[in-house]
């Protein structure tokens, strides 16, 4: 029997090394190494900034602070998400408004944000579900609507793309920032990895500097401008901030993760496509499609069960036989800690479905045919 994980993080030699470097170099919280990974990854997306920070939790919470969203405030988002999207609207003193998804792309259903939104809407949270962009074009024109603030949860969707505008020849990075700001996070369930790490992405030359005052204490005169001085510099705090730093050691792991993104991405369309060619008969499996305006990174391939089957029964199915699996994307409303916590707008049966019924299947770069073959023969032999 094999056994099959359903993810893995790429890292190697290139990593490690860079690793020592910093290390050996007697500088390793946020320095130089996190200021050019900032820079090369802006470039690689096409955003005019980024601000790396420690995860892409704290991301989305600093983000929202930026754009002065608090107290008294709703934020329209979906409840069919990692509960670290809600959870950041929450920390920013705000109310989650959660809205359904579309079936076909797991994400934000356009057509129910107009519905939800309230006198007390400031800003639309929309995610980038398992690296699918959302419908930007649709979301971008009801913000611009109603005056609402645009930030997106792209945690998983380092390198996917999508046409904006929709009939454009050519495709944008995800991380270009369509509305205010985008929120990538680098933890190893991710498309590339620092451990753990956030990047906040912006065209907005004010939001990047409040984000990054925001995440180094408020602290006006960063340390390493001190430190690089031969002046004497007291520095100032005008603005209450927090310690959200990415470390140097982190930002060197990250600099050379980039430089796999476009193989790593490659590979797993490979793999993706593979799952979509040897399972597209079965009837009873509804498979990920992709829309002509966009691509994907296949963060995560899942795909969604006929109701009569149980989901429990097939993933243990595939567990006997050494092959990993996970449910569909968690529902945050569904969890004890939102009892009472938001406001649902409309009704969420999409999402309910999409998390009863999907199952994420093993996908990652170095996975070999042998690999999936077994897994793809496995799930044509069960006895559906
Ligand atoms: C993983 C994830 C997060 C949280 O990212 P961290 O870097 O772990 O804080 C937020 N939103 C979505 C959609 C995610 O998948």
């Amino acid at each position: 029997m094999l056994k099959v994980a359903l993810a893995k993080p790429v890292l190697g030699d290139a990593e490690a090394e860079a690793t020592a470097r910093v290390l050996k170099s007697g500088w390793v919280t946020q320095g130089p190494e996190v200021k050019r990974f900032e820079q090369e990854f802006a470039q690689y997306v096409g955003a005019k900034h980024a601000c790396a920070v420690s995860n892409c939790t704290v991301a989305l919470h600093l983000g929202l602070i930026a754009l002065g969203i608090g107290a008294g405030d709703e934020v329209i988002t979906v409840s069919h998400s990692y509960i670290a999207t809600a959870n950041a609207i929450v920390h920013a003193g705000a109310t989650p408004v959660f809205v359904d998804i579309n079936r076909t792309d797991f994400n934000i259903d356009p057509s129910a944000i107009a519905a939800a939104i309230t006198p007390k809407t400031k800003a639309i949270l929309c995610v980038h579900q398992m690296g699918m962009p959302c419908d930007m074009p649709a979301i971008m024109e009801i913000a611009k609507a109603h005056n609402l603030k645009v930030v997106e949860d792209a945690a998983c969707a380092i390198g996917s793309e999508i046409r904006y505008p929709k009939d454009q020849d050519s495709f944008c990075n995800i991380g270009y920032p369509m509305g205010d700001l985008v929120c990538f996070s680098m933890h190893p369930r991710k498309v590339i990895t620092t451990g753990d790490g956030g990047m906040i992405t912006t065209n907005d030359d004010e939001c990047d500097t409040k984000l990054k005052l925001l995440r180094q204490h408020g602290m006006a005169v960063p340390d390493t401008v001190r430190h690089a001085s031969n002046k004497v510099i007291f520095e100032t705090y005008p603005i209450i901030g927090y310690n959200q730093r990415m470390t140097d050691i982190q930002a060197a792991v990250g600099r050379e993760q980039l430089k796999r993104l476009p193989g790593i991405v490659e590979e797993r369309n490979q793999l993706a496509n593979q799952y979509s060619e040897k399972l597209r008969h079965l009837n009873w499996i509804e498979l990920p499609t992709l829309p002509k305006w966009a691509t994907t990174n296949w963060q995560s391939y899942c795909i969604l069960l006929d109701p009569q089957i149980n989901q429990r029964e097939f993933m243990q199915y595939l567990l006997d036989r050494g092959v990993s699996t996970r449910r569909g994307i968690m529902c945050a409303h569904r969890e004890k800690a939102y009892d009472g916590v938001g406001r649902i707008s409309g009704t969420l049966s999409e999402s309910e479905y999409c998390q009863d019924h999907g199952v994420v299947l093993p996908l990652y770069p170095g996975m070999t045919g042998e690999e999936q073959s077994y897994v793809i023969d496995a799930i044509l032999k069960f006895p559906a």
